[in-house]
């Protein structure tokens, strides 16, 4: 097994990876709330844990991937006051909650598909969770970290601190500053403390979605659902639990208080953090409204978009970068990530048609070490890029005669590239879809009939033909063994 060194967000530091079970791992991501289209700060941990996802499968592990969809519970800034994000939504648009929620989780799907991102192994739903989260908020209670308070439950989070002493050991925040230095509570408030928050919340005349609990008819806080699953699918602890870098307070947080609560001991072991992408240096997200959808990626139709960027441009983009870095958005990096994947995508073509030679000039046995070290010392695809980069570099060369391989060492090259460029890294080769067999094949069909109207001396026949795929962008050039044709 390839020795995985991972950066915990918990400890601060890189740890060498080592599964709780040998050889299989028990991996829980925190999901998309599906009450709106996907935008492009969601392709960024997706793709990062697609990534680790297919890493740790390839090196040999058996790994159970669990990425729940929020369909309920995530309330709009303020994570204890204010209205369903689901249920507004329906009401805005007068359809059924569950009608929202499918819809966004289709077209979910669909821009992750586009993006190749794997599926996870267990995509479970929050309100297909409900008795669970009834449950977890009932330990939480008996075990004394939690209060009722007319008709709500709310996590005790100075009480817990008391007793655990880790809350905000996550985030990095001081808890005595928040519990000390958050507003007074008015009169009105349920909440003991302004650091609580909601494990159950009583719905309101108005909120649409509901169910029964032994508290108030209601729903269950945010936080609940990936305690509760990540719990039912993976155990009392698993090994690694991921999610955005905007996550971690109060989400995870509150995640880790709620398990410790329960059973003495946070959900995982290791906890890790993609970073943000930022617009003008600014986080890109549904709530600051300065988001660009992934549609209007791949269609190029927004304000400050200059074209469309297909989704592996978007993927390359994204692991160009290392998964802690932030990632700025603009046209001009686009493209380039757009000229860099053509660029991989070019090589990978040239060395299916590299001329072996008897021996090779060149050595190329270290680049797949280099690679694995490079995955292997906390997901550095940025690292990976530059010895792939590298080595399209040496394809060209022996391309132009500059250099030579032997067949061996080109069979070489291309598992390297087969390994980290489409199996690890999750890159397809758009122009080499489906489609370019068909068009290929349709391109023989019109030359041929082309032929035979010039060898009939069908020139008007001839001519329209060539005429017309001019047209469309298809140059045809005759030479001596026939005609070719390039788009
Ligand atoms: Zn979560």
């Amino acid at each position: 097994m390839q020795p995985l060194l991972i950066y915990n967000t918990l400890s601060h530091q890189k740890e060498l990876f080592t599964p709780l079970t040998p050889d299989h791992v028990g991996m829980y991501v925190c999901g998309p709330t599906v009450y709106g289209d996907g935008h492009l700060g969601h392709a960024r941990p997706a793709i990062t844990f697609d990534v680790l996802f297919r890493y740790l499968t390839h090196i040999g592990y058996k790994v159970r991937y669990v990425r729940n969809i929020t369909d309920v519970g995530h309330l709009e800034h303020d994570a204890d006051e204010g209205e369903d994000k689901i249920a507004k939504k329906a009401r805005l648009e007068q359809l059924e909650p569950m009608e929202v929620a499918q819809y966004y989780t289709n077209r979910y799907h669909a821009a992750m598909d586009r993006l190749n991102v794997l599926r996870p192994s267990i995509e479970p739903l929050a309100s297909g969770h409900i008795i669970e989260q009834i449950e977890l908020v009932q330990k939480i209670m008996d075990a004394g970290f939690a209060y009722e308070s007319n008709g709500s439950v709310y996590f005790d989070v100075r009480k817990y601190h008391e007793h655990f002493k880790n809350y905000g050991q996550l985030s990095g925040r001081v808890i005595d500053e928040m519990l000390s230095t958050t507003r007074e509570l008015d009169g009105q408030s349920e909440k003991r403390d302004t650091a609580d928050f909601a494990l159950w919340k009583k719905a309101s005349p108005e909120h649409i979605m509901r169910w029964r609990s032994p508290w108030s008819v209601g729903f269950p806080g945010w936080h609940t659902e990936c305690t509760a699953m990540g719990t039912k699918y993976l155990g009392e602890l698993f090994d690694i639990h991921g999610g955005g870098m905007d996550l971690m307070f109060p989400h995870h947080e509150s995640e880790i208080a709620q398990k410790t609560a329960c059973c003495g001991h946070g959900p995982c072991k290791y906890w890790m953090h993609n970073n943000m992408i930022t617009i003008n240096g600014q986080k890109m997200g549904k709530s600051l409204g300065n988001f660009i959808t992934l549609d209007e990626f791949f269609t190029g139709n927004h304000k400050l978009l200059q074209q469309a960027y297909t989704p592996m441009t978007i993927r390359f983009f994204i692991l160009q970068a290392h998964y802690r870095s932030t990632v700025d958005f603009s046209n001009e990096a686009l493209m380039a990530a757009e000229k860099g994947y053509s660029r991989l995508m070019q090589a990978y073509k040239t060395l299916q048609r590299l001329q072996p030679s008897k021996s090779s000039s060149v050595d190329v046995k270290e680049y797949r070490q280099k690679c694995y070290d490079a995955m292997n010392d906390d997901l550095n695809t940025p690292i990976v890029i530059s010895h792939l980069f590298d080595m399209a570099k040496l394809i060209n060369t022996v391309n132009d005669r500059k250099a030579t391989l032997t067949q061996a060492d080109i069979d070489e090259l291309k598992g390297v590239m087969d390994t980290f460029v489409f199996e690890v890294m999750g890159l397809r080769d758009e122009a080499s879809s489906d489609n370019t067999a068909l068009i290929d094949g349709l391109m023989k069909m019109i030359l041929d009939i082309r032929a035979t109207a010039k060898a009939n001396k069908d020139w008007a026949t001839s001519d329209k033909i060539r005429d017309a795929l001019g047209a469309l962008g298809v140059t045809v050039k005759d030479g001596k063994d026939g005609a070719t044709y390039e788009l």
